[in-house]
C-alpha cells in the first residue's frame, strides 16, 4: 500500500477546527489544500458510523478535485446518553454549526436523564474516524477514541465544538483549557493519525 506517494492531499472538512489540527498532523513537505479553496459544500452524510462517514467525505471530495482526500468523521459518545450525540455531534448545532447551542442541548439531556447527573462521573470519549481516498477508492481507513467525563460547566475558551466539556481521563482541565498543542499530543484525531501516518 505504500506505493501511494501522497505529496499533495486535500483535507475534506469545512470545519475550521479540525482543518488546523490536521495540518499542523501532516508533515510539513506535504502541500496541503482545503475544501474551502473549490469553494465545496460538503457532502450529506448518511452513513450510520464514523468510519462510513469519513469515507462518504473523502471519496466524495476526491472525486470533486481529482484530489487523494484524507477526511474525518468524529464525534462525541456520552454514555448516560446512550451514546448521543456520536455521529449527529455537528447537527446537534442546528443548521449554523453552534456550538454553544449544541452543548446547552448536551446539558438539556443529561438533567432529562438524571437530574444529579452533575454529582456523579458521566463518561463520555470523543472518537475519530480518518480516511484516506481517491476518487471512488478507499485507500485507508481508521479510527481511533480518547475516554474522558463531561464536565458540569462549560470551562476555557479554545478549540471547538465539545471542547469546553469534555475532560480527558488523568486530567483535570477541560480541552478548551488545555494549551492547543497539549490537547493534540492525545486526543482522538491524534490517535487515528498515529494509524494512519504510514501513507504520508
Ligand atoms: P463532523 O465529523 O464534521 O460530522 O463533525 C464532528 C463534530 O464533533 C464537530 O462539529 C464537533 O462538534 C465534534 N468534535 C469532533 N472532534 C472534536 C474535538 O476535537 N473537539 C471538540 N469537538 C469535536
Amino acid at each position: 500500500m505504500s506505493h501511494y506517494k501522497i505529496n499533495k492531499l486535500l483535507i475534506g472538512t469545512n470545519n475550521k477546527g479540525k482543518l488546523r489540527e490536521i495540518r499542523d498532523l501532516l508533515p510539513k513537505n506535504i502541500k496541503t489544500l482545503s475544501t474551502y479553496k473549490f469553494s465545496l459544500k460538503s457532502p450529506k452524510e448518511n452513513g450510520e458510523t464514523f468510519e462510513e462517514n469519513s469515507l462518504i467525505k473523502s471519496k466524495y471530495f476526491s472525486k470533486k478535485t481529482n484530489l487523494i482526500c484524507l477526511a474525518d468523521d468524529s464525534g462525541l459518545e456520552i454514555d448516560l446518553l446512550n451514546k448521543k450525540p456520536g455521529i449527529f455531534s455537528a447537527r446537534w448545532g442546528g443548521k449554523k454549526g453552534d456550538f454553544n447551542i449544541a452543548i446547552r442541548k448536551v446539558y438539556r439531556e443529561l438533567d432529562k436523564k438524571d437530574r444529579n447527573w452533575k454529582d456523579k462521573k458521566i463518561r463520555a470519549r470523543f472518537i475519530c474516524a480518518l480516511s484516506l481516498s481517491y476518487l471512488d477508492k478507499k485507500i485507508a481507513c481508521v479510527s481511533a477514541k480518547v475516554e474522558g467525563t463531561i464536565s458540569n460547566e462549560p470551562r476555557g475558551k479554545k478549540g471547538f465544538g465539545y471542547d469546553p466539556i469534555f475532560i480527558p481521563n488523568g486530567k483535570t482541565k477541560t480541552f478548551s483549557e488545555m494549551e492547543q498543542f497539549k490537547k493534540y499530543k492525545i486526543d482522538h484525531r491524534f490517535k487515528a493519525f498515529q494509524k494512519i501516518k504510514k501513507f504520508f
